[in-house]
């Protein structure tokens, strides 16, 4: 890339902002975000039980179309949760994906599992389909109806497909190859709220999904999460234990297993039900920055990536492709040091400290995608919202 490329880059990143500082995702609060907030004080119910928890759940589940929403302190929490709902135990291993952001792999090793790698699609840039399948049909024997690492002995209990930078997998085909070996799916939705995979939103596929509501996500709540399942029992089972595992009465204290501080406070929902109000727009918004930079990278010749076949992306994070790693670190150098924040991907999960030893499969794809990824300013105060 020549010098006078990167300015141009600049100045048309600069310009859908009309800022001179560009950051990768700020949050947008202008809705009922304040109205919401100061009702939410004056009840004095600002804690886990009010009304504005009950109400965001609501308005998350019936926009998702999924029939349990259960809130949560952030998305790690929520992760938690759904892999302790679905059975995983100590000493079981959970299949994710390498490109990821580590609470993916945190929250596997809260339960006292291991992750193991599989590759990633240049396609959807979350799970390969093909590596999985590989993984399944040639690294596991089925023992007592459930499929064990023939290589570390260890119970195969389920399966956490991430949906990256909101462009969704594929959802239906990572499920059935699943099914196939009795390995729950819970989906890592937590930053594809408002994208949908064959006109259903990701996230109310599998066993459970996930969201995040951190400050930098599509919709804040400052921090917050939640559990989304069609399973009423389990439904029930996630808002119980993440309300310590309290025993409904009255006024007795009763707690009947050990439970989590992990429910949503009030005030964090009140700001979430603002923020979903206006989910629509921001995904339009979202969508029409993404149209824009596409037009914009296929005239310099530098591939933008774009959502997936029958796929509606919420675009959260935006992608540039770059040649190679020189060509990347150079386009990091030149833009941060001119005032617009980009980022390259997330160091690999199996490159971490903690995660090293883990049992992986090739990761081909994903090394090429670590190189040469940047992730450039994406946030919804864009345009009028300035
Ligand atoms: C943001 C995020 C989470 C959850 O993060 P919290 O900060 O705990 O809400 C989990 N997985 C992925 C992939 C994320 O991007």
């Amino acid at each position: 890339m020549k010098k006078c490329d990167f300015k141009n880059i600049v100045e048309f990143i600069r310009n859908i902002y009309k800022k001179d500082f560009v950051a990768l995702h700020e949050p947008v609060f202008i809705g009922n975000e304040k109205k919401y907030l100061n009702d939410c004080i004056d009840s004095t119910f600002v804690s886990s039980i009010g009304e504005y928890v009950d109400k965001f759940e609501k308005k998350i589940a019936e926009y998702t179309g999924v029939k349990y929403a259960i809130s949560t302190v952030n998305g790690t929490a929520a992760l938690h949760i759904a892999l302790l709902l679905a059975g995983v135990k100590e000493n079981d291993e959970v299949i994710t994906q390498p490109l990821t952001f580590v609470a993916t792999c945190n929250a596997i090793k809260y339960c006292g599992a291991n992750p193991v790698f599989v590759d990633i699609s240049l396609k959807t840039l979350g799970m390969s389909l093909d590596s999985l399948k590989k993984f399944l049909d040639n690294y596991t024997e089925i023992k007592n109806g459930y499929a064990y690492n023939k290589r570390t002995g260890r119970k195969i209990k389920a399966c956490v497909p991430m949906h990256t930078f909101g462009h969704p997998v594929e959802i239906d085909k990572i499920i059935e190859v699943c099914n196939e070996y009795n390995v729950d799916v819970i989906e890592d939705a937590a930053e594809s709220l408002g994208s949908f995979y064959k006109n259903e939103h990701t996230g109310t596929f599998g066993k459970f999904g996930i969201l995040s509501f951190n400050g930098n996500k599509i919709v804040t709540t400052g921090g917050g999460g939640m559990v989304l399942t069609n399973d009423r029992e389990l439904s029930k089972k996630a808002e119980h234990l993440t309300t310590t595992a309290k025993v409904s009465h009255p006024y007795e204290y009763f707690h009947d297993e050990i439970g989590y501080n992990y429910r949503m406070p009030n005030i964090n929902a009140a700001l979430g039900v603002a923020q979903i109000e206006q989910i629509e727009k921001f995904v339009e918004i979202k969508r029409k920055i993404a149209h824009e930079y596409k037009i914009f990278f296929d005239k310099m010749g530098i591939k933008f990536f774009t959502e997936p076949e029958n796929c509606r992306s919420n675009y959260w994070l935006n992608t540039i492709i770059l040649e190679n790693k020189k060509q990347r670190d150079e386009f990091l150098e030149i833009t941060n040091k001119n005032g617009i924040q980009t980022r390259p991907a997330w160091t690999l999960m199996h490159k971490l400290p903690m995660y090293k030893s883990c049992f992986k499969m090739e990761t081909l794809n994903a090394e090429y995608i670590e190189e040469r990824l940047v992730n450039i300013p994406s946030g919804v105060n864009a345009y009028e919202t300035n």
